[in-house]
């Protein structure tokens, strides 16, 4: 291929950015760069009705996020161009390929009526295409309201070539005249997207399956106005894990959601890449350079993508394992400070390293490690293992409390922690469940929790001996 790759990414800023968008941005953008194109990004705000206020915003922070950052510093906003779309609509009535439609609403829902009562696809009927120069221009002259349609074709069919659906045919007869300019001055997405498609060079139109429809109509316009339509390649549905369709609309299925719950960016780009791709290997992690590296349009699947949470949760545990203990501890943060818990770096990085195998989402570590904050209330009797005794518990946890103390705090380690104390059990011949059990319950107040190691690791020398302390005496009781 000689010509540069040109894509784009054209959202319309209704609300949030969804997965299914998210995907669409990526695909779009691994396929510019694979091919050392250009990645465009257009807002497609003419739809008045449904705009968003910051919705344009919140997409490009989204996109910052993660890493897909589009060529021109100059982002395409269509209501800035109305006039670009107007000179193109003049253009399509002059050589009447276009027709002003002066129809009321009435009109329309009455002949909407009409075909449904007769079981017929609700489509316009073509009143106004006959009308003749001097209605037209009377009708103009008093401001009545009207929009413009394009001619067409009624016979025929409309064949085009979907990169990954292959050859694609749509029977004429079925095409609406359809609006491309609304009452309101504003284009209708058909042409919107149409003239901005071919003004900023795209040459190739990735985008989901819910358009399919619309390219023929595209096709059309391109036809009438002359120009050479690009590559389409639409992607497969997402579904629902019961193969429903999942919904734009639908809770719980924004960026932002997922990233709230504490989803890594690079895990759900990860995951989302492969929601309709597959690298044709068993491979599943992919860096975003490898992405590119590995991307082509001819491993897009035809059938609908299942949307596996499961899958996402183990991806994401997964990235989680493999952040520095740094990194996680900043990522986490916000976490910790949203459930105002105070607390410093260095302190925060022990705490949350003690889950970091274990979490699948890093909105689960405040919950599974607030104990490290709160001092945890407990009754003597559940310091106390199985046949153990409080008297025995008692002398053990003395006992352990003075090997302790004796420890340096440079190396107060899990590891270092975990062979001193075993090596002092087996000196003493006492059972690893007797005094471990004590142990970890003291420092954590849980029946399940992290080893006595890590956890009086990530405490420290001295809240690790007060915990015991405290047990202590509530044993002496
Ligand atoms: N504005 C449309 C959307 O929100 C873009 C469709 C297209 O890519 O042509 O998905």
């Amino acid at each position: 291929m000689s010509e540069k790759i040109i894509t784009r990414f054209a959202p319309s800023p209704t609300g949030f950015l969804h997965v299914g968008g998210l995907r669409t941005a990526l695909y779009n953008y691994l396929f510019a760069k694979k091919n050392k194109g250009h990645f465009i990004l257009r807002i497609e705000d003419t739809d008045q009705e449904r705009l968003v206020e910051g919705a344009g915003e919140h997409l490009e922070v989204m996109l910052k996020n993660f890493n897909l950052h589009w060529n021109n510093e100059e982002i395409i906003i269509q209501s800035k161009r109305l006039a670009i779309y107007k000179k193109y609509t003049e253009q399509l009535i002059t050589e009447r390929k276009a027709y002003y439609c002066f129809c009321t609403k009435e009109r329309l829902e009455k002949l909407r009526g009409e075909q449904q009562a007769k079981k017929l696809a609700p489509r316009y009927d073509g009143h106004c295409t006959g009308l003749s120069e001097q209605e037209i221009s009377s009708n103009l002259a008093v401001q009545q309201q009207h929009v413009v349609r394009l001619r067409m074709p009624t016979t025929g069919i409309t064949v085009f070539t979907d990169l990954v659906r292959s050859d694609i045919q749509f029977k004429n007869e079925l095409l609406d005249d359809q609006i491309i300019l609304k009452s309101d001055g504003f284009p209708t997405y058909h042409l919107a997207s149409v003239v901005d498609d071919h003004d900023s060079q795209i040459t190739h139109v990735i985008r989901g399956e819910e358009w399919l429809p619309s390219t023929p109509k595209h096709i059309v316009l391109y036809r009438a106005l002359d120009w050479d339509p690009p590559q389409f390649a639409h992607l497969p549905l997402l579904l629902n894990a019961d193969k429903s369709k999942m919904s734009k609309r639908q809770g719980d299925v924004t960026v932002e959601d997922f990233l709230k719950k504490g989803y890594l960016p690079e895990a759900l780009l990860n995951f989302v890449l492969l929601l309709g791709w597959n690298p044709g290997t068993t491979e599943e992690f992919f860096s975003l350079e490898q992405m590119v590296q590995h991307f082509d349009l001819e491993k897009i699947n035809k059938a609908g993508a299942v949307f596996n949470v499961e899958k996402l949760d183990w991806l994401n545990s997964q990235y989680i394992k493999k952040l520095t203990p740094t990194d996680l501890a900043q990522r986490a943060k916000p976490y910790f400070d949203e459930a105002l818990i105070d607390t410093n770096a260095d302190y925060l990085q022990r705490i949350v390293i003690t889950e970091q195998e274990r979490i699948k989402q890093l909105d689960e570590l405040v919950e599974k490690t607030r104990y490290f904050f709160v001092e945890p209330e407990y009754r003597a009797e559940e310091l106390v293992w199985k046949k153990s005794t409080a008297k025995d518990t008692l002398r053990y946890l003395n006992k352990l409390i003075e090997l302790l103390e004796q420890l340096p705090e440079k190396t107060w380690q899990t590891v270092e922690l975990e062979s001193c104390i075993k090596d002092w059990l087996i000196a003493q011949q006492w059972g690893t469940g007797d005094v471990l059990w004590p142990m970890r319950f003291a420092l954590s107040g849980l029946k399940a929790s992290p080893s006595p190691f890590e956890i009086a690791a990530a405490l420290g020398k001295e809240k690790t001996l007060k915990r015991l302390a405290k047990a202590v005496m509530l044993l002496e009781k």
